[in-house]
C-alpha cells in the first residue's frame, strides 16, 4: 500500500484554506474540499493528490492513436490514466474519466517503479499518460517518467496544455513528446464550451516549443457549427505555423456528439478535408485528418510527394522513411528509429 500522497505545487492561505498552483485555475480551497479537478483535496490545510498511484484505464495503444505521427510511427505506447480534469468541455469524449465523481473503491494504488515494470513487460517502447488531463496528476507523472526514462522507455503527454508555467517545468522535464489539444483559436469558444481560457494553452504550446527539447503535435476537434468556421481554421493554422512552425504537425479529428453536446452532428468528411487544405495553404507541411479512415492519415514526403508512412485507422501498414529521410532525401521532423 503506497500513502496517500502529499500534493506539489500549492500555498497555504489564510485559515485552514490553501491555494493549488497546478494550472491556471488557481483554485482557492477550504479544508475537506477539492479542486474544480475534484482530484486535489485540501486535509486539514494541506493539499493531497488524490489521483496519485491509482490508475482506472491501462492499455497498450498503437503511439498513432494518441495521435502522434511523427514520433516512432508504429511503435505501440503503455497509455494510463485516472480521474479528473481542469477543463470543463461540453464535448468531452472522455467524460466518464474526466467528469464523474472518482470512484476511487474500485482503484489499486499502483506505486511509479510497478508502473515502469509493467511497462517494460509489455514490450511497449514509450509510456503514455493519457485519457484523462495528466497535469491534474503531475506528481504521479513525474514520479514514474524519471525510472521509465531511467529504464530506456520514452515518456509521452497528451495534454489539454492548461498547466500553470511553474508546474509545467518540472512535469515535463522528463517528457519526450506531447499532443496538446487547441481546442479552438477563440476566448469565447474556450469560456463557453470548456469554461477555461485560450491564452494560457497559447502560452504552454509556444513555452514546449521554444524552452524545451520535447517533440510537439497539435490536435484540434473539429465541431459542426462551433469551431469550423473557415476563418476560424485559417487563424488557428496561421498561429501554429508562426509560433511553432511549418514542421509541426496538426490533426483535425472529427467530432462524435458525447457528453453534454448531443444536439451536433459527426462531424462530415468534407470539413475535415476543407480544415486540411486551409492549413496547408498557411504553410503547414504536415496537416492530418483523425478519428475516419482514409487518405488524410498518410504521411508524404513535402518535396517529392511520396507516400511514406501509410495508416490504417491507428495501423501503420507500410514506412519508406530511411531513419527521418525521405528517400529522395527530404529530412521528415520527428523522432524516428
Ligand atoms: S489542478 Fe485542479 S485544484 Fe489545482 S488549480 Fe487546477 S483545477 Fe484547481
Amino acid at each position: 500500500m503506497i500513502p496517500d500522497k502529499e500534493a506539489l505545487w500549492w500555498s497555504s492561505l489564510e485559515g485552514d484554506w490553501l491555494e493549488c498552483h497546478l494550472c491556471p485555475r488557481n483554485c482557492r480551497i477550504e479544508e475537506g474540499a477539492s479542486g474544480y479537478c475534484r482530484v486535489r483535496q485540501n486535509r486539514s490545510g494541506s493539499l493531497f493528490a488524490l489521483a496519485y498511484g491509482r490508475p482506472v484505464a491501462v492499455h497498450a495503444d498503437p503511439i498513432e492513436k494518441k495521435p502522434l505521427y511523427h514520433f516512432y510511427p508504429g511503435s505501440y505506447t503503455y497509455s494510463l490514466g485516472t480521474f479528473g480534469c481542469n477543463l470543463g468541455c461540453m464535448f468531452c469524449q472522455n467524460w466518464s474519466l474526466s467528469h464523474v465523481a472518482p470512484n476511487w473503491g474500485n482503484t489499486l494504488k499502483v506505486p511509479p517503479q510497478d508502473v515502469v515494470q509493467a511497462a517494460l513487460r509489455s514490450g511497449c517502447s514509450s509510456l503514455a499518460f493519457t485519457y484523462n488531463e495528466p497535469t491534474v496528476w503531475g506528481e504521479y507523472v513525474l514520479d514514474i517518467s524519471r525510472p521509465a526514462r531511467k529504464a530506456g522507455l520514452k515518456t509521452v503527454m497528451v495534454t489539454n496544455g492548461y498547466t500553470s508555467p511553474e508546474a509545467r517545468e518540472e512535469i515535463y522535464a522528463e517528457v519526450d513528446a506531447a499532443n496538446v489539444d487547441l481546442k479552438a483559436f477563440s476566448e469565447d469558444f474556450y469560456r463557453r464550451q470548456a469554461d477555461a481560457r485560450l491564452q494560457p494553452v497559447l502560452d504552454t504550446l509556444v513555452w514546449l516549443r521554444n524552452k524545451t527539447g520535447v517533440w510537439l503535435e497539435v490536435t484540434c476537434l473539429v465541431i459542426p457549427g462551433l469551431n469550423d468556421d473557415p476563418e476560424m481554421i485559417r487563424l488557428l493554422s496561421g498561429w501554429v505555423h508562426d509560433h511553432l512552425g511549418p514542421d509541426t504537425p496538426l490533426h483535425f479529428s472529427a467530432f462524435h456528439p458525447n457528453y453534454r453536446l448531443l444536439d451536433r452532428p459527426p462531424t462530415a468528411p468534407a470539413i475535415l478535408r476543407k480544415a486540411v487544405d486551409t492549413a496547408r495553404n498557411s504553410g503547414l507541411r504536415f496537416v492530418y485528418e483523425g478519428n475516419v479512415e482514409g487518405e488524410g492519415a498518410h504521411t508524404c514526403c513535402p518535396r517529392c510527394q511520396k507516400l511514406l508512412v501509410r495508416r490504417s485507422w491507428h495501423c501503420v501498414t507500410e514506412n519508406s522513411l530511411r531513419g527521418n529521410r525521405c528517400p529522395c532525401g527530404e529530412s521528415i521532423p520527428g523522432r524516428y528509429s
